[in-house]
């Protein structure tokens, strides 16, 4: 076998009801609370953010409420929430939502507690965070997902410079989280398709990084048949519980994943279209993206793509794995099309003009290296041109 490193230091509180515990599991940590969120853009959001705040002040814990991050979280938006951290004196930060409020409360932890701006600690920097100043952070999950609740990654948007990346380290794990499906019941059908495909990606990019490794691919295979199994079952009823429930394991596997072996040339390039044009959503980033990859890719690792041509597309099993893994981008599209999310660049408004300009930003962060099939910048003007 080959050699592999796991390491997973979140304390992860998973099943219907868990959000419960929550004032007891941010009392071991303090007493005031800054609790992240989007603004409660509906009634459903209202609810939920009012039945938690509850949860925690009849346990008698102090809560400031930061209802300013927006999808794709930009560097003025941490600060926003930095300085409301510093000034209230909180002692917790809760990250409640999805990956934007998760990683704005991870984010907000450093710039909170460290000087310069959150962007001034982005994973290639010096110095990094320093791990005796961050404020413990606790992340409740309400997407199924980016897996953020299990991960070390937080990442944020430079709106000045165009730009998306992350804050990377191991002590960005939250302390805790609390993966609670009854939290995921009011996500509306775009962002439950949006997301539910990130899941999907998180997945199998983790098994064809060269960072993967026997436990990884445990967890990633099985992520990806749930998804296969359960995001168009929820799409047909999104109050379907126990889908939503697979949906959040699957989401918290592969956060674990990608914690572990990291994401390929997708993710690159879906960070790139995140930072020109923030209004994409992620996951509506990579499923923009994934056919053109695929068909890049499938040579380069066909073990891989025929295994997830047979898992969307189960009469592929009888075939050989060459054939199976050259029909992954058409059962990818057919998947897509199934969620509802088969789209091009185009579609999203992106102006042709900028082709060149994203292909070399998709280049800027180094997830593109790690995939089977490395692109040249001819290569990968190509693929963003595929993806037009
Ligand atoms: P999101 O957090 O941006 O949320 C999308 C929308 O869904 C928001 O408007 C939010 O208010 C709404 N929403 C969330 N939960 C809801 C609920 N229960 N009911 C109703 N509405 C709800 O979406 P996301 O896809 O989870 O996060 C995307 C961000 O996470 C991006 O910035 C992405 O780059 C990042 N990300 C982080 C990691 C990581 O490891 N940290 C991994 C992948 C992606």
């Amino acid at each position: 076998m080959k050699n592999f490193t796991y390491h997973q230091s979140t304390k992860i509180l998973f099943g219907r009801g868990r959000v419960n515990e929550l004032a007891e599991v941010v009392s071991q940590y303090g007493k005031r609370v800054l609790l992240v969120t989007t603004p409660a853009a509906s009634p459903s959001l209202e609810d939920q953010y009012k039945s938690i705040k509850e949860i925690l002040t009849s346990a008698g814990i102090v809560v400031v409420h930061f209802d300013g991050v927006m999808p794709n979280p930009t560097t003025a938006i941490i600060s926003a929430g930095a300085v409301m951290a510093r000034e209230t004196d909180v002692q917790v930060i809760i990250g409640l939502g999805g990956g934007s409020s998760m990683d704005a409360a991870k984010a907000i932890s450093v710039e909170a507690t460290h000087p310069g701006t959150s962007w001034d600690y982005l994973f290639y920097k010096s110095p990094q965070p320093d791990a005796s100043k961050l404020l413990p952070v606790i992340a409740v999950s309400t997407t199924s997902g980016t897996g953020s609740q299990v991960t070390q990654v937080a990442v944020i948007t430079n709106a000045e410079h165009r730009d998306k990346s992350a804050l990377y380290n191991n002590i960005l794990y939250p302390q805790v989280c609390i993966v609670d499906p009854e939290l995921m019941i009011s996500v509306p059908e775009f962002v439950t398709a949006t997301t539910g495909f990130d899941v999907l990606c998180h997945a199998f990019e983790s098994t064809i990084n060269s960072g993967t490794g026997a436990y990884v691919d445990l967890l990633a295979w099985e992520a990806i048949s749930l998804v296969a199994g359960y995001l168009p079952k929820v799409l047909r009823n999104l109050g379907d519980l126990e889908a939503r429930e697979k949906m959040a394991w699957a989401d918290t596997l592969a956060g674990l994943c990608i914690a572990n072996a990291g994401v390929t040339l997708p993710h690159g390039m879906g960070m790139a279209v995140g930072g020109m044009y923030p209004h994409v959503a992620h996951g509506e980033a990579l499923a923009i993206l994934y056919p053109a990859f695929a068909d890049f890719t499938w040579e380069a690792a066909v073990p891989q793509f025929s295994k997830i041509s047979r898992i969307l597309n189960p009469s592929l099993v009888g075939v050989s794995d060459q054939e199976a893994a050259s029909k992954s981008p058409d059962e990818i599209v057919k998947f897509l099309k199934l969620i509802g999310l088969n789209k091009k660049l185009r579609d999203v408004n992106m102006p042709e003009a900028e082709i060149e300009a994203l292909a070399k930003q998709c280049m800027v962060l180094p997830d593109y290296k790690g995939n089977p099939r490395v692109a040249t910048f001819e290569e990968m003007v190509q693929l963003v041109r595929l993806s037009f």
